[in-house]
Formats: C-alpha cells, structure tokens, sequence
C-alpha cells in the first residue's frame, strides 16, 4: 500500500514528500535541519547522517526526539569521531549504521558503550570476519552491559526465539514493498544494496520472486535451514557469494535462542508442577 511505504529521501527533498513517511538523508547535519521543520516532524522515521566530520551544534536545538542515524563509512576512520554525537543522546535517540568490514566490531562495542543502538549493514563477509563475527555475537548474546539493540543480531534472535518469519529483509530495512530509495536524481529506486537490480515495474514479481524463493540462488539457499528467516539475504549483490561465514553467526544466534526456550520451557514445567 502506497501510504505504508517509508521513503529514503535527499534532505532537499523534504518538501517534495510532505505527507508521505521519509528517512531523511544528508552529508551536512545544517541540511537536514534547515529542511525538517516542525511541520515535517511527523512525517519522519528518522535522519541519517552520511559523514560523521560535520558540523553537529545544529542538531542539539532542533527536532526534539527525531531519530538519528550516524553512518559509519570506514570503521577504522570513523571510529574516533563518535565521541562527538554523544552530547546529542540528550536531544535524540541515536543509532550507529556500520558496513561489515574489519574493525566493525570496535565500532559496536564503543557505540554500545556510548548508549548508541547499532545496525550492522552489509551482507557478504569475506572469511577473514569469521573470527570477529563470532566475537560481536557472543558479546551480543552475553554481555550484560548491552541495553541498546545490535541490529541485525537483536531481531534474528527475537525471530528465532519466537519462531517468527521476519525476514532479513525486513530487518536491515531493505524490504522494497516497505522501503524505497530516492537517488539524488530523485528516481526512485529499490532500497539499500538492491539499487540498480530492478526497477519499479518490475518490482511486483521481484517480490513474488522474494517470498517463493526462486530470487535466490538455488542450490545453496534450497536446503539451508535458515531460508525461512533470511530469504536469500546473504546473496545479494553477488549470488555466488558462499554462506560459510554468515551461516555459522546464524548458528550462534540460532543456537542461544533454541537454549533460551528450552530454559523457559523448563521454567513453565517447574512452575506447573509447583502449583499443583
Ligand atoms: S544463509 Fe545463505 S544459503 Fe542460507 S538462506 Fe541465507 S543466503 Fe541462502
């Protein structure tokens, strides 16, 4: 439904998409704020912050409780400059997006440590993350210091725990029948790392091709047991890509999540037999 879907927008675009959902993207904070009035508030899912090097005063007056995203491009670089938005957590709950390359896992748990919620982009790591990985799931999964949400950790937990298809897709905000990308052009386009992959005509049966699976690559997604939660994910851009790596999280959070309803199940039996 045309009302539903939630628009990735350049921030001088604003007035263009008055009225519909916008995340509202830009390099320079000033832009966003010189865009997104008291009247746009509303309409706002959140603002994305595409370099972290700008000017951030702007944002500590403006648009109370608007969510922001920071945007990590390169986590070794980037790293350093997050100390700066943590004045802003006052203002705005904030979240760190961080592309899956070494050093992202410095980048969670500093952010995590700054009260930040994290979602972690990208979806073909290469062989050398393994180890990193593993390390952000277990600090995920145990840590007791980590209040805010590790995304796409969080949600694939959740839907493991409860058993619920909520796909990948959804989950990294990349869904096309929820999301749409609005280039600097202004064409629009499907969102995150399926840009240029299909137009908007051919969108209706790249969905149908999402949800009966024949939009991904066939002999390795056909027998995996993760499918129903990842959809081919991992397969995207390149469809050759080897699950290996990304398989092996999912069995970290698969695992704990399986242990955790086993540790309820038991809990529920013992309070039963209690009250008997
Ligand atoms: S983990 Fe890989 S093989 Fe399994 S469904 Fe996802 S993309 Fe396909």
């Amino acid at each position: 439904m045309k009302d539903s879907i939630i628009y990735n927008i350049p921030a001088r675009l604003v007035p263009v998409f008055r009225g519909r959902k916008m995340i509202v993207r830009s390099h320079d904070p000033s832009e966003i704020v010189r865009n997104v009035t008291d009247g746009e508030r509303g309409d706002i899912s959140f603002v994305r912050v595409l370099s972290l090097t700008g000017e951030i005063d702007v944002m500590m007056g403006w648009g109370y409780g608007i969510p922001v995203e920071l945007v990590v491009s390169h986590p070794c670089r980037d790293l350093p400059l997050l100390y700066r938005y943590a004045p802003l957590l006052e203002v705005h709950p904030i979240r760190v997006s961080v592309p899956l390359e070494p050093g992202f896992g410095k980048v969670v748990k500093l952010a995590v440590s700054l009260g930040f919620a994290v979602k972690v982009e990208g979806g073909q790591p290469e062989e050398s993350l393994a180890a990193e990985l593993q390390r952000i799931a277990r600090f995920y999964l145990h840590q007791s210091t980590v209040s805010e949400p590790i995304e796409f950790f969080h949600s694939l937990f959740l839907a493991f725990y409860h058993q619920d298809p909520l796909s990948l897709w959804m989950i990294q905000e990349e869904d096309p029948s929820l999301i749409r990308f609005i280039t600097d052009q202004g064409e629009e386009t499907l969102p995150g790392r399926l840009a240029g992959e299909g137009d908007i005509q051919g969108l209706a049966a790249f969905l149908q091709a999402l949800r009966d699976g024949t939009a991904v690559e066939a002999a390795e997604c056909a027998g995996c047991v993760f499918l129903r939660q990842c959809l081919g994910y991992f397969k995207w851009p390149r469809k050759e890509y080897r699950c290996d790596v990304v398989k092996e999280l999912l069995h970290t959070l698969y695992s704990a999540a399986e242990e955790l309803r086993a540790d309820m199940a038991s809990l529920d039996a013992s309070g039963e037999g209690e009250g008997r």
